[in-house]
Order: C-alpha cells, then sequence, then structure tokens
C-alpha cells in the first residue's frame, strides 16, 4: 500500500532541489504539494492540515543537516513526522496473567472476524489460552465463520444465541471459564453496514456487562477518508482502545492508517497483510512511514530473506555487484516467493516498476541459463564480454546475442540503480536511511 503516496513525496521532493538551505518559500510550495498528496492518499482533510503544519512549523528555519540536500531534509522531516503520526514505536496491547477480555469492534466487512482467527492463532503461539465468542449476531454467517476459524486455530468457540441478552453471554462465558480455563476472551461482536445507532448502544450494552480489557478498532484499510469518521465514532461510543489495520496487503492508499491513527490517539497494534490465518504482523510504524516515502520495506525485505535463511541476500557494496551476484540473488529470489510482492519491498523498487509489472519464471531462467555459459572470470568483470564472447554466450545458452546485450544492459542499470540507492541512505544522509 502507500505507493502512490510515495511516489507523489519523491517527485515533489526531487523539485526542492539540492540546495544547502531551506527557505520558507521553499517549504512553502513543498508542504502545499505533500498536502495535495496526502489528499489524494485519503487522508482526511484535518489530519493532512495538521500534520503539514507540524512539518512546516520544524522545517522553517531548519539548516540543512551534514551533508543532506534541502530535499532530503525535507524528506527527513516528512518521514520522522509520519513514525510519529503513525504512533512512534511498534506498540502491543498488554496482557495479565488472566482476565483479559478483548472485543473486536468495527464495521461489516472490515475484518473483523477474520481477524479474530488471526488473533487467536497469534497468542495461542505464544502459549496463551484463548477463548472466542462469535457474538456477530448481525451479519449472518460471521458466527459459523468464527467457528470454522477456531477450529482451524484449535481454539473453543462460544457461539452467542440470536436475542441473547448480554447478561446471559457474559454469564455463559463465565460458566465456560469455570471448567476450561481461559487467560484470553476475544469477543467478536456485531458488525454494522455503516454507523447505526441501535446497534452501537447494544454494543456499549454489551461493553458495560462484559467490562472488556481491550476494545479493538477494525479498520479496512481500503476505506480511506471514511475510516476517520468510522474511528471516531467508534471511539466516542465505545472507548477504543487499539486499531487494528486490515487488507494492507491490497494496493490501498495511506490514508485509513494516518487518519485512524490521528484522529484516536489510540495505537495501531497490528496490521493484516493476507486473508489467511498467518495473515496479521505487529504494526511497526517506522517501516509503514519508510513505505510512504517509497522508500521500500527493507526490514521487510530483511526478515523474508532471514526465513528463508538467505545469506546470500546480503547487499555487498554496490561497485562490487557482478554477474556472479546476480545469478546468486535471482536464484533466491525465485526460492523466496512471488517475485512481483519481493520486488515491491526493495526500496526505490516501486517507483522503478512499470505499472503491473512481473517477471515470468520463464524469463528468470532464460537470464540463468545465460549468465551459466559465462566464464567465471566473465561473470565477475563483465567488462571483458566482448563480441566474439558474446556470441559464444549466445550459442552455449541457446539464446541470441541481442539478449545477451539485453542482460548486460539490465546489470549494467541495477549497478547503477544500488549506487544511486546507497548514495540516499548512505552514512550522509542518516535520517534517510531505512528504519
Ligand atoms: P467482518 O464482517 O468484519 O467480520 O469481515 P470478515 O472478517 O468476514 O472479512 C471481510 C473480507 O475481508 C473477507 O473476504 C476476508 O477474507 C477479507 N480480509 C480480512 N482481512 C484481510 C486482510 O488483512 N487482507 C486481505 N487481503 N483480506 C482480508
Amino acid at each position: 500500500m502507500f505507493e502512490s503516496l510515495g511516489n507523489k513525496l519523491q517527485d515533489i521532493l526531487d523539485r526542492v532541489g539540492k540546495e544547502r538551505q531551506l527557505t520558507e518559500a521553499q517549504v512553502k510550495a513543498a508542504m502545499r504539494e505533500i498536502r495535495m498528496a496526502l489528499l489524494e492518499a485519503d487522508v482526511n482533510f484535518g489530519v493532512a492540515k495538521d500534520f503539514v503544519a507540524r512539518v512546516s512549523e520544524k522545517a522553517v528555519g531548519q539548516s540543512v543537516e551534514g551533508s543532506l540536500t534541502a530535499g532530503q531534509t525535507v524528506v527527513k522531516l516528512v518521514h520522522d513526522e509520519l513514525i510519529e503520526t503513525l504512533g512512534g514505536k511498534t506498540i502491543q496491547p498488554e496482557l495479565k496473567t488472566e482476565g483479559n477480555v478483548w472485543f473486536m469492534v468495527g464495521l461489516q466487512g472490515a475484518g473483523k472476524t477474520t481477524s479474530t482467527g488471526k488473533l487467536a492463532a497469534h497468542y495461542k503461539s505464544k502459549g496463551r489460552r484463548v477463548l472466542l465468542v462469535a457474538a456477530d449476531t448481525q451479519r449472518p454467517a460471521a458466527r459459523d465463520q468464527l467457528e470454522v476459524l477456531a477450529k482451524q486455530v484449535g481454539v473453543p468457540v462460544l457461539k452467542v444465541a440470536d436475542g441473547e441478552s448480554p447478561a446471559e453471554t457474559k454469564r455463559r462465558v463465565d460458566d465456560h471459564l469455570k471448567t476450561d480455563f481461559r487467560d484470553l476472551v476475544i469477543v467478536d461482536t456485531a458488525g454494522r453496514l455503516q454507523i447505526d445507532e441501535a446497534l452501537m448502544d447494544q454494543l456499549a450494552d454489551l461493553q458495560r456487562v462484559m467490562q472488556p480489557t481491550e476494545s479493538l478498532l477494525v479498520v479496512d484499510a481500503m476505506t480511506g477518508q471514511e475510516a476517520l469518521n468510522v474511528a471516531q465514532t467508534f471511539d466516542q461510543r465505545v472507548n477504543v482502545t487499539g486499531l487494528i489495520i486490515t487488507k494492507m496487503d491490497g494496493d490501498a492508499r495511506g490514508g485509513a492508517a494516518l487518519s485512524a491513527r490521528s484522529v484516536t490517539g489510540k495505537p495501531i497494534y497490528f496490521a493484516g497483510t493476507s486473508e489467511k490465518i498467518a495473515g496479521l504482523d505487529a504494526f511497526h510504524p517506522d517501516r509503514v512511514a519508510g513505505r510512504i516515502l517509497g522508500m521500500g520495506d527493507v526490514l521487510g525485505l530483511i526478515e523474508r530473506a532471514q526465513q528463508a535463511d538467505l545469506k546470500a541476500m546480503e547487499v555487498k557494496k554496490p561497485g562490487d555487484f557482478d554477474l556472479e551476484d546476480l545469478l546468486l540473488q535471482l536464484r533466491q529470489i525465485r526460492k523466496m516467493g512471488p517475485l512481483g510482492d519481493l520486488l515491491k519491498l526493495i526500496p526505490g523498487m516501486s517507483r522503478a516498476l512499470p505499472e503491473g509489472f512481473n517477471i515470468d519464471e520463464a524469463q528468470l531462467q532464460r537470464i540463468d541459463a545465460m549468465i551459466s555459459s559465462m566464464t567465471v572470470k566473465e561473470r565477475r568483470n563483465p567488462k571483458i564480454i566482448d563480441g566474439r564472447r558474446r556470441k559464444r554466450i549466445a550459442a552455449g545458452s541457446g539464446h541470441s546475442v541481442q539478449d545477451i546485450n539485453k542482460l548486460l544492459k539490465m546489470h549494467e542499470q541495477m549497478k547503477d540503480m544500488m549506487k544511486m540507492l546507497q548514495r540516499m541512505s548512505g552514512p550522509g544522509a542518516k535520517g534517510m536511511k531505512p528504519p
């Protein structure tokens, strides 16, 4: 998500230029554009205005730091403020040793039931004893859906009956806990299609009776502007304690997370990243801010590489990036899953790749074949690959000389890009380094 906003900000800040000093006029122009970009990314107007005001205040009169350019200084300020607005650091809900009761609240379709299942799996894996309560009597299939998820995760579920009173629900939960000790009860409450007073009253009643220790508002990242109203209303009515932003894997724009967090001031605990049970991550404001600025989810990339135990993915000095490294990386990448997804995690890639870009498996195999037909000397020093060698490699790998030319050109471009990225995140640009 957030790519559109990232691109936009990057374009604007390229224009701020390389001057050493930030003038008021420059800051004003950049901020106007940033506000526009935020609005286009579906950030609520008031939130965007406040955000820009805060950055402006810090930017005017700010001397350009160290070896940063004026443009980079603004990026750093925007980046830092984005992190701050998104909550600063990663925060997780507090858990007592027992008696934890969490309410899942939100609009219908936001991903409440799915997130309930995900939380159950997450906390079960941490050794918690979870009980799920299917209290979404509003959406017809919700209770059955939760039952299926509970089975999948391996936790018990208690289904609330139509028309059951809050007192009755509480009694049933208490009864269950007497015979089957559980330290975390997660209640999937009735979803609303839109803000609905009667249903909100019902939810408030259930809350009064059950006294949840957390009320987690589930917000769909795709809802943009609407996220602010939803978050505000739920917070006023049922005192939200934390947020879960779902569908962060979609191509939603950045607005929802920023707006919901800003208006409630409540921490975003988790991000939903797929429809699957495992698709729940702790929310990392620094990573998301990096993505907003188009710097890529570098930590996400490293984590995936570590998961796959891929020491070879360690980036070398860009000047040393030879064809052997390219081959090694391509082979590792092929093991790591859908290439399009992965490439988007590389800093700058989301900007460099054309819309709808995808390298297919066959193409990777072709590149592999071409590099495999080179001698070690050629791979380490592609400069020596002259016309004669190109012909030999082409024949050896079953390709045309033109294909070899294209590959060598691509390698040169990748090398240039890596150099550029290193300059951007090098020691002189401390604040710009991905977190
Ligand atoms: P509820 O009405 O709030 O309980 O919504 P559901 O849990 O039924 O979710 C609505 C739809 O969103 C379902 O199709 C889910 O599979 C999907 N969904 C929920 N969370 C995510 C997520 O993080 N990523 C994606 N891609 N889909 C999600």
